[in-house]
């Protein structure tokens, strides 16, 4: 069984590495020559829309998939007329465009900020009045890691944020003070049977996820688990798909989701009986999903822009590093590493070391 995969970073990679437990075999189209995952596969490298690639996918791969939202939703649907294509074009389409995705989220009662499209300038000063300061222009496609973002604190502040998106269409949110941010990531098969694992608590910098600890028993894990079963079944999603919340005053509002396997879901590798890369190629290939449940305490965390020396990482009692075989570049995911251990205690000081190793290579 050959399973497909649009683009070849480090989720394909690490896709691919839960898959060959399953005898599973891989076929990556990615545009760069270096990509991480094409050690582990056939590389087809050229652009996504290069239509004779995509035919030679099609035609060699048994199911495909993808490890990123910004494939030209036109990309899916060609490869779905020739194959298998899981999760589906709509779930890509919806998650591509922050406007749509928040319509779709109010349609089936998951809360969200309070949002407004954005055309022009005038757009902008005109729905203010109603969206209140502080407020979040984002780029309404294309957009991720905080990127084609601006925060505005006054008025003073709209035309210069509308400029920096040089006339793309846009969508402006009130700022959600939230308490934290956490993300529920889930997995459905063919059938129709869905998993959920604990949630992830989730540190962001520049808009750039830095730790992600494992909560289980959370509080909020109902609330998260009712709302991502709504949008796995209103899409009739197959795959994992991780949904990005905030929590303010005791409640849950939804940022955004990813169609994908993500990366507040790493620690799921060593810290649940089944990781979120063998339980979407489950889902896909319509096997019997795995046990989601977490094995002691969990924590990942993120090295950016530089790596880390992997003596001084697995120094550390019960951390695992993942080095992706990437060159670092400033703002550059590289590697991460997860720590599995016994008690909260421990896991908070464990966390707190790799975090110290990671900002003194993280040079963004
Ligand atoms: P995004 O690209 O939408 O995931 O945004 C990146 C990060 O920016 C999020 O993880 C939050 O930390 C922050 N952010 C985005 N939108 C908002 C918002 N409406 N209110 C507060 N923080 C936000």
């Amino acid at each position: 069984m050959k399973v497909g995969i649009l683009g070849a970073g480090q989720l394909a990679r690490m896709i691919a590495l839960a898959g060959f437990p399953l005898g599973l075999e891989f076929i990556f189209l990615d545009p760069a020559a270096d990509a991480c995952a094409n050690r582990l596969g056939e590389h087809l490298q050229g652009d996504y829309n290069d239509v004779s690639l995509l035919a030679q996918l099609a035609e060699r791969a048994d199911v495909v998939t993808y490890e990123f939202e910004n494939v030209p939703s036109t990309v899916a649907e060609f490869l779905s007329a020739h194959t298998q294509v899981h999760p589906s074009p709509q779930a890509l389409a919806v998650a591509q465009d922050r406007l749509i995705e928040k319509n779709f989220f109010n349609g089936i009662g998951i809360p969200t900020p309070a949002y407004a499209a954005v055309n022009s300038l005038e757009d902008l000063q005109a729905v203010m009045a109603d969206i209140g300061y502080p407020a979040v222009l984002k780029s309404r496609t294309q957009g991720y890691d905080g990127k084609g973002q601006s925060v505005l604190k006054t008025v003073d502040d709209l035309a210069a944020a509308w400029h920096k998106l040089e006339g793309v269409p846009a969508i402006i949110e009130a700022f959600v003070p939230f308490t934290r941010e956490v993300s529920v990531i889930a997995a459905r098969n063919i059938a129709g049977d869905i998993v959920y694992y604990p949630l992830s608590e989730n540190l962001h910098r520049g808009g750039i996820l830095r730790v992600s600890e494992c909560k289980t028993d959370d509080a909020m894990q109902e609330q998260a688990q009712t709302y991502i079963t709504h949008l796995l079944e209103a899409l009739d999603y197959v795959g994992v798909l991780a949904l990005e919340l905030f929590e303010f005053n005791g409640k849950l509002v939804a940022n955004e989701f990813a169609p994908r396997v993500h990366n507040s879901g790493h620690w799921t590798i060593e810290g649940a009986q089944t990781s979120q890369f063998e339980n979407h190629l489950r889902a896909i290939l319509n096997l019997p999903l795995g046990a989601t449940t977490a094995i002691n305490k969990a924590a990942m965390v993120n090295f950016i822009g530089g790596l880390p020396s992997s003596e001084t990482v697995l120094t550390i009692p019960g951390a695992h590093l993942h080095l992706y075989g990437k060159d670092p570049r400033k703002g550059r995911k590289v590697a991460h590493a997860t720590i599995r251990t016994e008690t909260d205690k421990s896991l908070a000081e464990l966390t707190q070391k790799l975090t110290q190793i990671a900002d003194q290579v993280d040079d963004s």
